[in-house]
């Protein structure tokens, strides 16, 4: 549903993602790993249409060519990014960050029946509705930034790194989510230093390497492959 080919994006001169080319089905959750520095963000962000990428480059989302489109027209056709640090309003409740994301046409209509689903998926955040985003824990504001992204009703949610900052007991829970919210149709495209985690619920991956994409694969076979041991030195073997 998602393929991005020969997709390069500079910060000034510096390629900071050169040529990078992947693919996601489907209800499928794929994973992009790498060290700081990587690249990482600067993909996804880019897929999200925030960042410019050079001539040559194909974004396709389900048949939609997505390069040059304005970040609000990607949501529109589908792909929500949840962004590094979350981009939550912290004055604002859990309640109208949520209304918040149901600001895309697309959802309008859904925008109950969305809040529905995103609440029996994390029903912490119907207990926490009126408290202001910035006075909830760590693992409840990731639950409210992945809510308010599956109100603009995705059928890709583009997730930047979604486990930092989380304990290993919340990173836990989230990749639990994860796996419903594939469950639910909708595919996951997500960044991730969390190897052994991310690498645990996923269909596929790939490993970025100073801006390139450097080895690709299924889950159980980069959990094992010798350039994520390296990059990785906690990932299982
Ligand atoms: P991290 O896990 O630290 O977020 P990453 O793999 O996501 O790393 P990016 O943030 O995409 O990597 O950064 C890739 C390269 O681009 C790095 O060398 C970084 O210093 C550089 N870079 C990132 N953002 C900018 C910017 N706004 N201006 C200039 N250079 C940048």
């Amino acid at each position: 549903m998602l393929e991005v080919a020969r997709l390069t994006v500079r910060h000034g001169k510096h390629k900071a993602v050169e040529a990078a080319s992947l693919t996601v089905a489907a209800s499928e959750i794929v994973v992009i790993l790498g060290a700081n520095g990587a690249g990482k963000s600067t993909l996804l962000s880019a897929i999200a249409g925030l960042l410019p990428c050079d001539p040559g480059a194909r974004v396709m989302l389900s048949g939609l060519e997505l390069t040059g489109l304005l970040p609000s027209a990607i949501v529109e056709a589908g792909a929500v990014l949840v962004p590094e640090g979350r981009g939550l309003f912290g004055d604002l409740s859990v309640r109208e960050n949520l209304r918040l994301g149901a600001f895309a046409s697309r959802a309008r209509e859904d925008e109950a029946e969305n809040r529905e689903r995103v609440l029996r998926l994390f029903p912490r955040l119907a207990e926490r509705r009126w408290h202001k985003a910035r006075n909830l824990g760590g693992g409840e504001q990731m639950m409210l930034a992945i809510g308010r992204a599956l109100m603009a009703a995705p059928n890709l949610l583009l997730l930047d790194e979604p486990s930092v900052g989380l304990s290993p007991l919340l990173a836990g829970e989230l990749f639990r989510a994860l796996d419903r919210i594939r469950a639910d149709g909708i595919s996951v495209l997500l960044v991730e230093q969390n190897a052994r985690k991310s690498l645990a619920i996923a269909d596929r991956g790939y490993l970025m390497e100073y801006g390139r994409i450097v080895e690709s694969g299924r889950a159980d076979a980069l959990a094992v492959d010798p350039a994520v041991q390296r990059a990785f030195p906690g990932a299982p073997r």
